[in-house]
């Protein structure tokens, strides 16, 4: 899970980094109550970076000019993803520009500093960034070591320790992927501040994680409907232009099997994982999630019975054919339990495709033939 700038800085706050003051609009008019004083900085609450760039940071001089410039940034789409309110903090004098972030090094089997002195917008091109394995306890010395490798002296070398080592307490106690600031910058006064941050939750702890209940939805902003439904139901859908509508279990079977689409002429409306085990109430909502895309046609099934066990999967199809006996339904169902699945579908009038070549290059067929269709015709 992704958080917004605003909430990342909220975290850091709680865990003792300087941030700077805000407040968070959503209409231009609420600018008349914030008294963070001028020249202030506006900036585009979204689900992606590169903000500065793509002209989501601004800086207005007076009350007027802000008012307008909100209202663009309000209507904006950043990579797309949709402006969801705007933060407004007093603009900083800038001295200094540093980058500090934590993510986990798979490789090494830990979690990773990584930390330039020259922060900024454009870190992944920059040579000059230290990584710095992170030890297991973790203990202070860890942060004042980076601050000096990062050339830091007195005052701004003391800061920037005491910052990585409570980012790093953030990091650990919240299950993060990701803690960045960047830029953490030194102002001209001296002092060490957050002036970004990113934060990614680890999507498979937030069930140990009470701070973060219920956040998930509210981060779900820039996927469609069916794909935020999908999410909550653990299932992973990525829906695409075509009309041959996909479900497999397994990212590599469903990868495999649009390929597969795509190898005999036909276009993938979605990829659709229903993950290992899925049950027939799982499957079912699976299945419904691709039938109520628009563009879909054809409905390919193509499940190999693992953990997932094939009369579950037929239950799921008996109960979605008797609420859509038309839709068109290209089959595979192999394995675990397949005999019993096989018995109840017997009945349905449903053909099964013992073979993915001859499943796919059918579905293929029948998607082009209900592409000729008028609009409207599809059942
Ligand atoms: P991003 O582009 O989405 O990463 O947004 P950032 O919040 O990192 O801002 C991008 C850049 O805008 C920073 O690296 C700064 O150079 C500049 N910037 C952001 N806030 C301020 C501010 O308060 N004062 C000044 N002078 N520059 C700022
Ligand atoms: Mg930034």
């Amino acid at each position: 899970m992704n958080l917004y700038e605003y909430e990342a800085k909220r975290i850091f706050a709680e865990g003792g980094i300087n941030v700077p003051p805000s407040a968070r609009i959503t209409k231009p008019e609420e600018l008349t109550k914030v008294h963070l004083g001028f020249p202030l900085v506006l900036k585009c609450q979204v689900l992606s970076g590169g903000r500065g760039k793509a002209g989501g940071i601004k800086f207005p001089k007076n009350l007027t000019e802000a008012k307008e410039i909100a209202k663009t940034l309000l209507d904006m789409t950043i990579g797309g993803s949709k402006t969801q309110c705007l933060l407004v903090e007093p603009a900083m004098d800038i001295a200094r520009e540093l980058y500090l972030g934590i993510t986990l090094d798979r490789d090494r089997g830990c979690p990773i500093f990584i930390a330039s002195a020259e922060g900024g917008i454009e870190i992944e091109s920059s040579e000059n960034v230290l990584t710095e394995p992170i030890p297991m306890p973790y203990h202070p010395y860890v942060g004042r070591n980076l601050a000096k490798k990062l050339g830091l002296t007195g005052s701004d070398l003391t800061q920037v320790a005491d910052i990585a080592n409570k980012l790093y307490k953030i990091f650990e106690s919240k299950d993060l992927d990701l803690a960045e600031i960047n830029p953490l910058i030194i102002t001209k006064g001296g002092d060490v501040v957050a002036l970004d941050g990113k934060i990614i939750v680890n999507d498979d702890s937030i069930g140990r994680q009470p701070y973060f209940k219920g956040w998930q939805e509210a981060h779900l902003q820039d996927l469609s409907v069916r794909e935020r439904r999908a999410k909550m139901a653990d299932l992973n859908l990525v829906e695409l232009e075509g009309n041959i509508g996909i479900l497999c279990n397994g990212a590599g079977l469903t990868m495999a099997t649009m390929d597969m689409v795509k190898a005999f002429g036909g276009d993938p409306g979605n990829f659709l994982d229903a993950g290992g085990g899925s049950d027939q109430k799982k499957t079912l909502a699976a299945l419904e999630l691709v039938n109520e895309n628009p563009r879909v046609d054809v409905i390919l099934l193509n499940i190999l019975g693992g953990i997932t066990a094939c009369d579950e999967v037929a239950g799921a199809l008996v109960d979605f054919m008797k609420k859509y006996p038309e839709r068109q339904m290209i089959v595979r169902l192999r394995g675990n339990n397949q005999d019993k699945a096989e018995q109840m579908l017997a009945s349905s009038g449903l053909k099964l495709y013992p073979d993915i070549e001859e499943a796919v290059k059918e579905a293929v067929a029948r998607s082009k033939n209900s592409s000729k269709k008028p609009v409207g015709a599809k059942a």
